[in-house]
Formats: C-alpha cells, structure tokens, sequence
C-alpha cells in the first residue's frame, strides 16, 4: 500500500475532526498515531480502531512536553476545544493547547524533521468586516471578549507556526478551517449543527441565539479532510481558507433542520451571545487554484448523513443534555 513507511501524528485524535482524519490516513496507508487527553474529545470515536495494526493511540495533554520514540514524516495539530461554549468553560486550557501545546509540537517536528499543519479558524477573522473572507484580511478580534481565548490563541498558533518557518526553515502548513459539521460531534457540545439536530430528534423548540440574521457557511466533513490532506501534500506555507461558501442564516438553517425533521417544533429566540460573528463565508479561490479543491458534498446531503449518525445513538445519550462535564481533567 502506498505511504506505508510514512508516520504522522495526530493531536485531538478522539475529537471530531481529528478521528475522521486518523480514518483518512489510515485508509491512504499511513502509519497513523493518535493523541488526545480527551477534554473535549471521547474514546468512542476511536473504538473502531482498536485491532487496526497501523494505529497506535498516546494519551497525552500536548500542553506538557510531547516526546515520541522513532521516525516521524508528518503532525496535523488539531488539539483544541472548539466548540463556543466548551472553551469559554474552559478558557486557559484553551490558550494553553494553542500557545504551549502548538510550541511543543512545532519543537517535535523540528526535532523529527517533521512537515507540520496546524489547525486555525475562520475565527481568526473574528467578527468580519470584509465578506466574503479572503486570506489576506486581518480580522475583526476582540481579544479580551468571551471569544477571545480561542481566536488570539489561533493567532498566536499561526504566528508561531510562521516563526518556525522563517527562524528554523520548518515546513508548515496552515489551514484556516470554516464551520464543519459532521458524524462524531458531541451532540451536546452546544455547536450549532449538533444543537439543533438534537433539539428536532428530542422534539423540542429551536433555540436561536439573536434575530438568527447571522450567516455561517457549513462544510461536510469529509469535504474539509480532502482539503487537509491535499493542503498537508502541497507547498504553500501560508494560510488557506478551507470551508463551503454556501452561507446562509442561522434562521433559514434552523427552517431546514424542522423541515428534514417533519418536526412541528417552533423556532424560539434568545439573547444574542458576546461577540458572536454576524456573517462567515470563505473565499476559497486561493484552494481551488492551489488545491484544485472544492466541497462536492450540498448541506442537504451531508445534514442527511448526520441526522442518520445522530438517530443511530443510544437513546440515552440522545437526551442527555447536560454538557460535558471538564472540571476532573482541568490542570490550569
Ligand atoms: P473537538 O472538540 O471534537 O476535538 C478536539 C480534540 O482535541 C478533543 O478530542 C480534545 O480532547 C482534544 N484536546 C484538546 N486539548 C487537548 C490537549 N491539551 N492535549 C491533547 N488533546 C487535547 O473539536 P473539532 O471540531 O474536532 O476541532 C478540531 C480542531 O479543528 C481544533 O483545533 C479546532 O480549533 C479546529 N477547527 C474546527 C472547526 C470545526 O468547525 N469543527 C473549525 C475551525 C477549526
Ligand atoms: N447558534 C444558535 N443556536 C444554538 C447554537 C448556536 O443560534 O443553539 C448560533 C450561534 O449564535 C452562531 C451560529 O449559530 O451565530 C454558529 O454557532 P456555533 O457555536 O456552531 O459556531 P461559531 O461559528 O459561532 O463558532
């Protein structure tokens, strides 16, 4: 098979991104090592890997020294809570994985000769005054708003990143991810794919934050891991947008989910959360030249495919609601 000397290392494997993208890996014949200290992440999503001999899984919180016996071609960085409301819960933790976690694993490849791409975020454009937006836009942050731990920490990431490549000629990559939904998010990690899916499986009201004007542009999953892994193979160094353009309103969104739901649940409107983006699109021109990518998958197919994931879960994971508990694995 091909690459099946190649190793690579996978931080925020048990999360939702990071384990469709050790299945990728795995599948293009790589040796493939995941690593997660599972904060915001479960071992669920790895259980179907346990016999597969490629696959070796290191539990490990990055933000502590990252040491790895034998040779190592490759590190996608994808360590981090992600979701809104898991990272104002734990806000240090999450400044902590993007400064201290991203400088040991960018000290590892270094060490490893190692190719490394890390995970940013359309967040770096914060609260975007240029829309669509391209690669070359600073960004709107408010840096010490609820928000702000996440973002200034991804910015620190791709400064970092870029350091490394300048000081120590690293080979770095750095994608700049888009809302991405998909099989394997926590149905209560308060994101608003999985929020709503299970509100309309449960038969409860949407909960809308705002006037629900506000426009997010959503990928399927398996779109965005093509894109990494055809980012981690290319040779650009600098931030690429990867997401779907197709924006629309959170309103019209919510619509969509009752409607596939055949649910006569109500839209229900609450406040507005601080600094919450009014508009994201990608600009994905740079992608698609460089790349030659694009999503293939439209949200209704892709929505289909994760109301199938969310209707398969034990019922009792289905209503519970409550969010994740952080506070036991919490070393701030
Ligand atoms: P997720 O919460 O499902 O996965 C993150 C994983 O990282 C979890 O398994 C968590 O346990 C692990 N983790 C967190 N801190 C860690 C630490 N210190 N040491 C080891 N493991 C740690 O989130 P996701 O949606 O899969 O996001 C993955 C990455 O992609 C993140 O870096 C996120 O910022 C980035 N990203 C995601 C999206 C998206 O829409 N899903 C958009 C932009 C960027
Ligand atoms: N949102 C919502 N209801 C919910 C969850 C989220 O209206 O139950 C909104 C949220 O205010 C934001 C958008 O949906 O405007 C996307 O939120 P998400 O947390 O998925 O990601 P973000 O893009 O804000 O990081």
């Amino acid at each position: 098979m091909k690459n099946n000397n190649q190793r690579v290392l996978i931080t925020g494997a048990a999360g939702f991104l990071g384990s469709h993208l050790c299945d990728r890996f795995l599948l293009e014949g790589y040796q493939v090592i995941g690593m997660d200290n599972f904060i915001t992440g479960h071992k669920d999503n790895l259980d179907h890997l346990s016999d597969n001999e490629n696959f070796q899984f290191i539990e490990h919180d990055v933000t502590e020294f990252v040491s790895l016996d034998g040779p190592l071609d490759h590190i996608l960085h994808f360590a981090s809570p992600a979701s809104p409301i898991d990272y104002i819960k734990i806000p240090i933790q999450t400044l902590k994985v993007g400064s201290l976690g991203t400088h040991n694993l960018l000290g590892l490849a270094k060490a490893k000769g190692a190719r490394i791409l890390i995970a940013s975020t359309s967040e770096v454009y914060g609260d975007p005054l240029v829309h669509p937006q391209t690669e070359n836009y600073f960004g709107n942050v408010n840096t010490i708003g609820p928000r702000g731990v996440y973002d200034e920490a991804k910015r620190f990431q791709e400064s970092l990143s870029m350091a490394y490549h300048r000081v120590h000629g690293l080979d770095t990559r750095i994608a700049r991810i888009f809302n991405t939904y998909g099989p394997r998010m926590r149905l209560n990690d308060g994101r608003v794919v999985p929020a709503f899916i299970g509100q309309a499986l449960r038969g409860e009201n949407l909960t809308i934050f705002g006037d629900g004007m506000q426009t997010r542009s959503f990928c399927y999953v398996d779109d965005l891991v093509e894109g990494i892994l055809r980012l981690l193979l290319s040779d650009y160094t600098d931030p690429v947008n990867l997401g779907n353009p197709d924006e629309i309103t959170i309103k019209a969104f919510a619509e969509e989910i009752l409607h596939r739901s055949k649910s006569d649940c109500k839209l229900v409107y609450l406040e507005m959360s601080e600094n919450d983006p009014l508009q994201r699109q990608p600009d994905i021109g740079l992608a698609k030249k460089l790349l030659d990518w694009q999503p293939i998958i439209p949200r209704n197919e892709g929505i289909e495919y994760t109301f199938n994931y969310f209707t398969a879960l034990p019922k009792e994971q289905l209503l519970r609601k409550e969010h994740k508990d952080f506070t036991a694995r919490i070393k701030q």
